[in-house]
């Protein structure tokens, strides 16, 4: 950071892989810690050239990127996760001043650091260590199989940009970068202004620990209002934070008309249902008594995915507001986090504190009713231990609203974006669904039920408002990741009013970074685009067994082709009686030929199975390691007594594995009688030595 002329630091850009921050006195904009209102550092782009940014990344970040496959980006971010892990508490204590307790902490930078974990890890088990992803089966367009087409992911040619919240400076930096490294897309972050400064210090491990290839991480602290002028439709933009700006960015030209992808995450309505069956006293009212109070506090409230509207039967609105209410006077300290026993800190910023106060108020003149809380400031306690009002500091007591009218606009449309939240009555579990969809498409639903067709009902009936739906019960309540937190599996994101985006959701949102073709051609063209061998291209038959060469000699197409072998009754009776399986279609001459498949006895398909291993296999000790599985074996014309079979197997994919001393080899395998008809066809999965 360098300092401005009042003394106080400048959170600086990292951008053209330098750091950056404006030269000489510059007014900037203040940042302040959420519980003291002391100004802590300023933010400002006076002189940043932002064409210059995105140009960066479209060329340095994208060859940088380019040299590495999916494997390779993949492990990367497993180091640099473990790079950040050992660097945690530095991370805390400057997140501390945004009003993040420790809980709060461990959802933002721990989070953080596990997507970069999980991406380490889906990259390297669910792509090919290659930079073309193929996706589905190729469909063949001509009879004679010369014509065949099919789908692949390419990496967009651009940046992607992501605007953030302020929220979780830090996770939704990482959950937003980790796909699109893995996509080999760089990335352009600007997070919000009030909690800036935290992704600037997390931004300064990445960069010093030298693990990313140039220009794939750029960042820029303070305000970038022109930054949509640079994009086209090379670049995607992922938004989080207010429906406002998201509607303004998603009419920029560059988007409406120029193409640039953009994907928003903005306010959501979120609810919780308790089923009928949750009366008070059962484990699933516990429970979501339980996660409403976290889902008010934790974050100080301040998280997209919280719960603003509890919806549950209209006779238990007040055990549920009796129940929460204990359970806050029982549980939450309002003050700054540094205090010993804080559990709810302050918002982000005396702003953020005046809407949110707005949003509440205009929900009681709308009719809402406070049922716990006061929307005076509370007695909160200082990092010194003393508890009393902080005039400079973001801090609000957790609010419950309640309703006469359950289908007031107001608390299906207000967003009070902090510890508040309206319990809301329903007569049944169509009025709980119809409910629910009020909030016009939301991130996240909790069900509470342990009644399997009340589970039933609320789903089916509120999934498609949402995003994601948590089913909450007795099973899975001490195990549950919780209503608010978005796994990396998963997705996350809703539809409507929630933005109608998607992130997360495993490698679906490395995918959102990269572009879907159709390419049609012959077999052989189809195999050298995608360096996966399709049937109908050229085999490669030659002298060596392919089960003799090594990972690194063998080659896509490298073929071997059996004798044939004849099947008797005996060998399909031996079959039987050896494996006990003794089915009539191979047991039973009259049984069998009653059935509309077969002329008779058959022979088993794991017979097959068995005797083709034991035709293509080359015995001796040699570079393939191990089998470890079928892919999509299907038994295709049965084989009678008499008839003989043969196989034939080919190099389809050659995986080497980054950390290992061999890698995986799928081997198109496919089984023929004696007329040459196709009896079975699978992929025979191996491992075999570099
Ligand atoms: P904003 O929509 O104002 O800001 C979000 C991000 O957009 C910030 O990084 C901001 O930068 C940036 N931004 C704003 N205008 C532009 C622009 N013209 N061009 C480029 N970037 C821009 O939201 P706030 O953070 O102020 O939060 C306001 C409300 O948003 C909250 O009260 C809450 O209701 C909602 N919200 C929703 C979240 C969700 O996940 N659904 C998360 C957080 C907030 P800068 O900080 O520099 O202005």
């Amino acid at each position: 950071m360098t300092s401005t002329a009042v003394g106080v630091e400048i959170v600086p850009s990292f951008v053209q892989d330098a750091w950056w921050t404006p030269e000489g006195e510059v007014a900037g904009t203040d940042v302040r810690d959420a519980s003291t209102g002391a100004v802590i550092a300023k933010v400002s782009t006076e002189g940043l050239d932002l064409a210059a940014v995105v140009e960066h990344g479209r060329t340095v970040g994208q060859a940088g990127l380019g040299k590495l496959t999916f494997h390779q980006r993949a492990l990367k971010l497993k180091e640099l996760a473990q790079y950040l892990n050992g660097r945690r508490e530095a991370l805390y204590e400057l997140s501390h001043r945004t009003g993040a307790t420790k809980i709060d902490n461990l959802i933002d930078v721990d989070g953080g650091i596990g997507v970069l974990f999980t991406f380490g890890s889906k990259g390297r088990r669910e792509l090919p260590n290659a930079q073309v992803i193929v996706d589905g089966p190729a469909e063949r367009l001509a009879k004679d199989g010369s014509f065949v087409g099919e789908h692949i992911y390419t990496r967009i040619p651009g940046v992607a940009v992501q605007i953030n919240a302020f929220n979780f400076p830090i996770w939704g930096m990482l959950e937003k970068f980790a796909p699109a490294f893995i996509a080999g897309v760089p990335t352009i972050v600007k997070p919000a202004t009030p909690t800036g400064y935290v992704a600037a210090a997390a931004v300064k491990f990445i960069i010093e620990s030298n693990i990313l290839p140039a220009g794939s991480l750029q960042l820029v602290s303070g305000s970038a209002r022109d930054l949509l002028d640079h994009l086209d439709y090379r670049d995607a933009v992922s938004f989080t934070g207010s429906a406002g700006t998201a509607n303004m960015l998603k009419a920029h030209p560059n988007v409406a008309r120029g193409g640039v992808r953009f994907t928003s995450e903005a306010d959501s309505l979120n609810a919780a249902i308790l089923g009928p069956d949750a009366v008070p006293g059962t484990p699933e009212f516990d429970a979501f008594v339980k996660s409403l109070v976290t889902e008010m506090t934790a974050k100080a409230g301040q998280k997209c995915t919280s719960i603003r509207r509890a919806i549950v039967p209209r006779a238990v609105v007040d055990d549920v507001v009796a129940a929460v209410g204990a359970r806050i006077n029982e549980r939450v300290v309002v003050g700054d986090p540094r205090a010993e026993g804080v559990t709810m800190g302050a918002l982000a910023s005396l702003e953020q504190l005046a809407d949110v106060r707005a949003a509440v108020q205009s929900m009681l003149d709308a009719g809402g009713e406070l049922a716990y809380g006061t929307l005076d400031s509370p007695q909160a306690k200082q990092a010194d231990g003393a508890v009393g009002v902080v005039e400079d500091g973001a801090f609000m007591s957790p609010l419950l609203l309640t309703w006469a009218d359950a289908d007031a606009d107001a608390v299906h449309s207000l967003e009070a974006f902090g510890p508040v939240s309206s319990v809301i009555g329903y007569e049944d579990l169509d009025d709980a669904v119809r409910l629910a969809a009020k909030g016009a498409g939301s991130l996240v639903a909790t069900v509470a039920t342990n009644d399997p067709a009340v589970a039933q009902q609320l789903v089916t009936g509120i999934a498609a408002h949402h995003g994601r739906v948590l089913v909450l019960n007795r099973e899975d309540a001490k195990t549950s990741t919780g209503h608010g937190s978005p796994v990396p599996h998963l997705i996350h994101g809703g539809p409507g009013r929630a933005g109608g985006g998607e992130e997360l959701g495993g490698i679906r949102s490395v995918l959102h970074h990269m572009q879907r073709t159709a390419i049609q051609g012959s077999p052989n063209m189809l195999t050298a685009v995608t360096g996966v061998w399709h049937t109908g291209a050229d085999q490669n038959f030659g002298d060596v067994h392919p089960f003799r060469k090594s990972l690194y000699e063998l080659k896509i197409g490298d073929a071997f082709r059996s004798e044939l072998r004849q099947v008797t009754l005996k060998d399909i009776t031996a079959f039987a009686n050896e494996t006990g399986d003794t089915f009539y279609a191979h047991t039973n001459q009259e049984a069998a030929a009653a059935n509309p498949f077969f002329p008779g006895i058959v022979a088993h398909g794991y017979l097959l199975l068995s005797w083709a291993a034991g035709l293509f296999v080359s015995p001796e000790p040699g570079p393939v390691l191990a089998n470890y599985g079928l892919d999509d074996a299907r038994f295709i014309t049965p084989v009678a007594a008499g008839d003989s079979i043969r196989v034939t197997i080919t190099a389809k994919k050659i995986t080497p594995r980054e950390t290992d001393e061999y890698g995986e080899v799928a081997w198109d395998t496919v089984l023929t009688n004696q007329n040459d008809e196709i009896v079975a066809t699978y992929d025979v999965l191996t491992l075999v030595a570099k």
